[in-house]
């Protein structure tokens, strides 16, 4: 391994933090160590959690005024938008995103989202009073939030800052104290974060990052006794395991888990919108986002004609170097996946699709390195086939046939997922009552990923439970609290008869 290789470290109570072992962050595109990050065990997961509880109860920021942790924080957001191009680097030799995407989502989302959080911070309405009649005794009601105490936050490769801040945002807002467990691949963003939140004044404790390996640390973090919550972004049956593991205490769970969107892409669409948007809807990042649009419903009568145009259209996209502003595509996350995504392919093929562009690992020099997919779309593809019903997140689009509208939205809610969904129309009307009837938490209409810090997004059915950003997203990090005020001052009127018949001696 070259010298000149970074290593990193955890960030637990306002410190670096190493460990005896190590995992290796490689570049997906060259298959290249890229930088070495100190790997976690459930012992360092205690550690943080024990800092993260010490730092709640200190009241350091947790007792801040919210304008006080709302300032904290719209410095955080303005240091993220100033390290855009550094954090954009260690996206692209984490994650493999392409410069583009980097640039445009996974960072380019990353200050604006948090500055959402720190103006909530400001604006949520974290106490009010409710007054009652003077029936059956005067008195008057305060409803209030306040933060739930010890947040875990758990999230996958895809996203990784974004989807953290998702969740570190509303957890600070509230006053909450935070422990991050990122992917074992992807940490150095959400690593950076910790250290400009510490940057900017966040104390000691109240944010802290651990590595190491899910099925121990986040595990860990899921049933530990200590921590309030578990925010969870990630696939289904590890989903499905962290309820399990956090039902041991009863804390409190969001999820945000799979997806496999439907296009309904219905006959009076504009196709030059409608095609362009579909391949941006499945092939952003390589397929590998969990709303993508990886289902093309189609009806019989445009069927041929759309496949024609979709296949002329990505046959222009470009595979390759992810720092080259020309590249549309990168490659998927790693060896693991490129095999799985290939398997899917070969089921898809012996199930009777027919793959009528790529299919497989690109040819060529350029590709005998790193983990890539061609751009795939695979035709005839029926609502029983594996393809049609698993994440595949790869480059690979679907497209099934309809017979008519009603048909196109019962396949689109045939699905064990709800996350998103999305109509391709010129009539609004028409698009509108569809919309109305697909089971998913996002239905976009003639677009895809369009994601604001200020709208809910979560899913229906096994896509998740509970939803993110938004002016609600802090309901999900606090608890309400209802505290009542006697006014009536004297005895007598008191409803304590209900206990106390006997009049006083
Ligand atoms: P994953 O579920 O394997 O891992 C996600 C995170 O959970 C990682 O940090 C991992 O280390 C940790 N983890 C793994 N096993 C664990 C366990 N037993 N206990 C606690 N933590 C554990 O998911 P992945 O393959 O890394 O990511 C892809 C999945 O994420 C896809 O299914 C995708 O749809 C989903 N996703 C969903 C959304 C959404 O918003 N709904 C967004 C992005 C990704």
């Amino acid at each position: 391994m070259a010298t000149d290789i970074k290593h990193y470290q955890m960030f637990i109570n306002g410190k670096h933090v190493d460990s005896d072992e190590l995992d290796e962050i490689r570049d997906p595109a060259t298959e290249e160590v890229y930088a070495t990050i100190a790997r976690g065990t459930a012992a360092h997961a205690d550690a943080a959690v024990t800092a993260a509880r010490a730092a709640f109860e200190s009241g350091s920021w947790s007792r801040l005024s919210p304008a006080a942790r709302s300032k904290v924080m719209t410095e955080i957001a303005e240091r993220l938008g100033s390290e855009i191009e550094d954090l954009v680097e260690l996206e692209i030799h984490g994650n493999g995103a392409t410069v583009r995407q980097a640039m445009g989502f996974h960072v380019g989302y990353a200050a604006p989202h948090f500055s959402y959080f720190a103006e909530l911070a400001a604006s949520y309405q974290w106490e009010r009073q409710v007054p009652t009649p003077a029936i059956p005794t005067l008195s008057t009601n305060v409803i209030r939030h306040e933060p739930l105490g010890v947040c875990a936050t758990i999230v996958p490769w895809n996203f990784p800052l974004l989807l953290g801040i998702w969740k570190i945002g509303p957890a600070l807002a509230a006053g909450n104290s935070v422990v991050i467990k990122p992917d074992e691949k992807t940490p150095l963003t959400l690593l950076r974060l910790c250290e400009i939140a510490h940057e900017c004044g966040v104390p000691d404790g109240v944010i802290n990052l651990v590595t190491g390996p899910g099925a121990e640390v986040g595990a860990r973090l899921a049933e530990h006794p200590d921590v309030d919550k578990v925010a969870f972004t990630g696939s289904t049956p590890v989903g499905r395991e962290i309820m399990r593991l956090a039902s041991g205490t009863v804390k409190k769970v969001s999820l945000e888990l799979g997806g496999k969107g439907a296009q309904l892409l219905l006959d009076d669409a504009d196709l030059d919108v409608a095609i362009d948007g579909a391949l941006f809807g499945c092939m952003l990042y390589s397929g590998q986002i969990c709303e993508s649009g990886t289902r093309l419903l189609v009806s019989d009568k445009m069927y041929d004609l759309v496949v024609d145009r979709l296949v002329d259209r990505a046959s222009a996209l470009k595979l390759g170097d992810t720092n080259d502003f020309n590249t549309d595509v990168g490659p998927v996350i790693s060896a693991r996946q490129r095999d799985r995504v290939l398997a899917f392919l070969d089921s898809a093929r012996q199930s009777g699709a027919k793959v009528v562009l790529g299919g497989g690992a690109p040819l060529g020099e350029r590709f005998t390195k790193g983990y890539w997919i061609e751009p795939t779309i695979l035709a005839e593809v029926s609502n029983d086939m594996e393809v049609a019903r698993e994440e595949i997140f790869g480059p690979v689009l679907c497209v099934l046939r309809y017979t008519d509208e009603a048909d196109a939205i019962r396949q689109a809610n045939d699905s064990q997922y709800g996350l998103s969904a999305g109509v391709w129309s010129t009539d609004y009307e028409r698009a509108l009552e569809v919309a109305s009837q697909l089971r998913a938490g996002t239905v976009w209409i003639n677009n895809w990923h369009q994601i604001d810090p200020a709208l809910p997004f979560g899913g229906y059915k096994q896509s998740g439970l509970g939803r993110e950003l938004g002016p609600h997203a802090l309901d999900e990090y606090t608890e309400t609290k209802h505290v009542h005020i006697d006014l009536t001052q004297k005895v007598e009127r008191h409803i304590f008869g209900a206990l106390l018949s006997e009049p006083r001696a």
